[in-house]
């Protein structure tokens, strides 16, 4: 419906771009005017008066007002531009004086980013207040339940409620307008993290009534590196800067200062202007479109739900209800907007017989683009005991054959891991490594002749049954490797170099790795080599082996780390001759 509105589709048709909460493709408005901005009336803010200085001035406000209305700020000047949702809430967390405060606790949800909890630690320390979690339930829902025992904790020693208006790792909507008008009820002081909102909801801050709006550009089609802070008058003229330098003041000394009153008191040094005019760009759009587009991506949102509800072995976190279309007519009726177990477009699972980076890498192969992992939202996978999530989430350029090709590719991925072992040919590089030249090593050799990456990733899954496996009581800390997204064991067991890993490609690579080694280090005759032997296989160079064999351009910086990580460990323990 929007796509022929984004360049960035008519540039890769072939993407199937499934990963918005990440960041936002980039409206061809807001293109044009970060361009124009470049080319026709480049000059900073606020400061000259030559014609284009004036000409970049009215650009910026401009968007300070298109901003303004899209979320329906009584006043511009309670729009804060910065660099996004992020330094906001450092903002917050970090400006207010222990007069503001009035309570004890700070109220924050189990799924918040942890861009909204950090800052609040920070604070906690800082002002000796407590952090208090308000729970989801054990498929990270928030329903009737949940929001009952939420209103409960609501009570007048908490001083500050941060939370999210939608989930960046569920997608669950929360009822914020109900609970910031409880919270007021108690003076809480209500800090909202909009920026999983932004794009796919109407977001009307004097209807909800909170002190704190925060999110960013490149989560709503403009920019990265800008974002907006909203904020009651009140709470902005006590709350102290964090950026502190030009344009921000009335009057310096050498020894104090005067600072302007919000929004410059907030935008120290040379803002980013062109990030500011795209932004502005994006809120016309979305104030123009929003309830269409919610429309859009509700109907999207039911075709992901019932795919991935008919396969087997997939388990979905958090709430699963398309969320509610608003009624325009409705908004600012203090009850209309409690929608519980509502979710925007985003869907997050787990399979439950494969692990999420070899599904992931699979389908980047097929030009997927979606997220594993955390999420930046560690506290809320240890709370719900996952290590993290498959998440895939719409925008509005999101269309039909997106989805059904994503389903598609997901069978075909599910397919390819499942494949049933006995009709490969299994590897048991063990007994095959009896010579010192690579062409006879079964798994390099496999890898070396496969063409291109899927058909590599395929022989390090098969190579993944040749892998001495570490056995179960042996997965501990002390044989642990962090930082191949997944967690991996290495030891010596039986006289045998042995590891494991959740990841099936992880599996793979290990395979190799070992098979390398006892080339290196285990004679013709099954003997163990010398130690001065041992040694040279200790310094032989694993990660440029893996080069040569073409498979490292592929690994993410996460994976290639962790595969560092695990060459330093075997050669660790062929140094130490560790059994
Ligand atoms: N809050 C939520 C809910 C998010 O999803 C994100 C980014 O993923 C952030 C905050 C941080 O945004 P940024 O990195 O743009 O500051």
């Amino acid at each position: 419906m929007f796509k022929n509105q984004f360049p960035f589709f008519t540039n890769k048709p072939e993407q199937v771009y499934l990963d918005s909460a990440a960041t936002t493709q980039k409206h061809q408005s807001v293109i044009q005017a970060v361009n124009d901005y470049h080319c026709l009336s480049s000059a900073t803010v606020h400061r000259g008066a030559y014609a284009i200085a004036n000409e970049a001035t009215l650009l910026y406000e401009q968007a300070r007002d298109s901003t303004a209305q899209l979320i329906n700020s009584p006043t511009v000047e309670q729009i804060v531009f910065n660099s996004g949702a992020t330094e906001s809430i450092n903002t917050i967390a970090s400006g207010l004086q222990p007069h503001m405060i009035n309570g004890r606790k700070i109220l924050i949800l189990a799924s918040e980013h942890h861009a909204n909890i950090l800052p609040w630690q920070q604070l906690s320390k800082r002002l000796g207040l407590s952090i208090e979690v308000v729970n989801l339930s054990a498929q990270g829902q928030f329903t009737q339940s949940e929001y009952d025992a939420f209103v409960k904790q609501l009570d007048t020693n908490v001083a500050i409620l941060a939370m999210a208006h939608v989930s960046n790792a569920l997608g669950n909507i929360y009822p914020v307008e109900d609970i910031c008008r409880l919270a007021r009820q108690q003076r809480i002081l209500t800090v909202i993290d909009g920026t999983q909102a932004i794009a796919h909801i109407p977001v009307d801050v004097e209807n909800m009534g909170c002190d704190f709006y925060v999110f960013s550009g490149h989560k709503m089609y403009a920019p990265t590196g800008v974002g907006v802070m909203y904020g009651k008058r009140d709470w902005l003229d006590d709350l102290l800067p964090l950026r502190l330098g030009g344009e921000m003041i009335t009057r310096v000394s050498f020894t104090d200062a005067e600072y302007q009153m919000s929004p410059l008191k907030f935008e120290g040094g040379t803002p980013n202007v062109a990030g500011v005019i795209g932004l502005g760009a994006a809120a016309k759009f979305l104030k123009a479109n929003i309830l269409a587009i919610q429309q859009h991506e509700i109907s999207l949102f039911k075709l992901l739900s019932r795919g991935l509800e008919k396969r087997k072995g997939i388990r979905l976190f958090g709430n699963v209800c398309a969320c509610v279309q608003h009624n325009p007519e409705q908004l600012g009726h203090p009850n209309a907007n409690l929608a519980l177990g509502h979710s925007i477009g985003l869907h997050s699972f787990i399979f439950n017989n494969h692990h999420l980076y070899d599904a992931a890498a699979l389908l980047y192969q097929k030009n997927i683009a979606l997220r594993v992992g955390h999420h930046c939202a560690m506290p809320l996978m240890n709370v719900l005991n996952i290590a993290g999530t498959m998440r895939v989430s719409i925008g509005c350029y999101t269309d039909k054959q997106d989805i059904q090709r994503f389903l598609h590719a997901l069978d075909t991925t599910l397919a390819e891991l499942d494949e049933n072992a006995d009709c490969l040919v299994a590897l048991k590089p063990k007994q095959q490594v009896n010579s010192h030249c690579d062409e006879v090593l079964p798994i390099a050799f496999n890898i070396k002749q496969a063409r291109g990456w899927d058909n590599q990733y395929r022989q390090l899954l098969l190579a993944s049954k040749a892998l001495d496996s570490l056995p179960v009581e042996m997965r501990t800390s002390e044989y642990v490797v962090f930082g191949c997204e997944s967690a991996l064991w290495i030891a010596y067991y039986n006289d045998q170099l042995c590891a494991y890993s959740q990841s099936k490609i992880i599996r793979g690579i290990l395979a190799l790795l070992i098979e390398k080694v006892t080339q290196l280090t285990v004679t013709l005759a099954g003997n163990r080599v010398s130690d001065q032997d041992n040694m040279d296989a200790a310094c032989f160079d694993y990660f440029a082996y893996l080069t040569a064999l073409n498979l490292t351009p592929f690994f993410s910086v996460g994976r290639r780390d962790g595969i560092q990580n695990a060459i330093s460990a075997i050669k660790a323990k062929l140094v130490k001759g560790d059994n």
